[in-house]
């Protein structure tokens, strides 16, 4: 299936529209970062996309669906916005209640109801944990898409029951991101060295959410073990490479054939992410793989 209206320079945007095509978006999203009206646009995109019921491509911009929601008038489409006049208001426990006990009842003409909550920055602790119980024990016919300046604005609970898209990612300058992923890569050569396996799994918990980084880090982590192996080889020195004296620790500790294994493993991990591989798999190889290559003897 097609999913149309989507940009194509956008990560999360890209992510949105694969998991609407894939028919598996989740039934609770956050989309935060970026400015309100992006993110407002995007959900309504999201919205029109899930009610539509026309053929190959959603929306399709044709049916009865698509037409209501490009005026606002889908019935299935709640949006929960502050009133107006009032920004500074918060959610209040009630208006929460109210939405939860509209989602266990049936849609009303499309197959699924989408409900938008505007500001998740003003949702208050009460309100939030009113939304919990519902998307604990999601309703499969209820899309519930929270919208906030920032996740931090939301409860650790709340975060851990929705999946994110994360504008903020698309309004990094590309040298502030090549700088994230040349830390991230540092953080996981050291991790092989760590003693203690969960090392390896928090350094790639940096990826979490974040594919991009995991693209543009996986490069730079093979250059620094092929920059080790140079060094181990007395072809080069720590000054020789950009990241030298992470380099230069694994040519010490590790050996030639764990440095070699290294180079070939996450050569593996950047052609399986070319090829589109599952991303949340990609993550999971990334710890196996390097920390198995990391204990290759002589
Ligand atoms: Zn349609």
């Amino acid at each position: 299936m097609k999913v149309n209206g989507f940009s194509e320079d956008s990560y999360a945007e890209n992510l949105i529209a694969s998991s609407i095509a894939s028919g598996k978006f989740p039934h609770a999203a956050l989309i935060d970062g970026g400015l309100f009206e992006d993110r407002l646009s995007i959900a309504l995109k999201i919205a029109s996309a899930l009610v539509c019921r026309g053929g190959d491509e959603k929306p399709c911009r044709h049916c009865p669906d698509c037409l209501k929601a490009s005026h606002g008038a889908h019935p299935d489409i709640i949006r929960l916005a502050p009133e107006k006049g009032k920004s500074s208001d918060k959610y209040a426990k009630e208006d929460i209640r109210r939405l939860v006990a509209d989602s266990y009842t049936l849609p009303n003409e499309a197959e699924t109801k989408v409900y938008i909550i505007e500001r998740g920055e003003i949702l208050t602790d009460e309100a939030q944990n009113v939304l919990l119980k519902t998307l604990e024990e999601p309703v499969a016919h209820a899309k519930f898409i929270i919208l906030c300046a920032s996740k931090e604005n939301l409860l650790d609970t709340v975060l851990s029951r929705v999946t994110l898209f994360s504008l903020g990612e698309d309004a990094k300058s590309p040298s502030e991101r090549a700088e994230e992923a040349k830390k991230a890569a540092e953080q996981a050569a050291d991790a092989l060295l760590s003693p203690y396996e969960f090392d390896v799994v928090r350094a790639a918990a940096a990826f979490e959410g974040n594919p991009k980084l995991l693209e543009e880090t996986l490069p730079l982590l093979e250059e620094i073990f092929a920059c080790a192996l140079r060094i181990k080889f007395g072809s080069a020195s720590a000054a020789d490479c950009e990241s030298g004296e992470c380099a230069s620790k694994l040519a010490e500790k590790l050996s030639k054939n764990a440095l070699l294994a290294l180079v070939d493993s996450s050569e593996e991990l950047i052609k399986s992410i070319k090829a589109n591989a599952n991303y949340n798999l990609t993550t999971v190889r990334f710890c196996s793989l390097l920390r198995s290559a990391a204990k290759e003897q002589e």
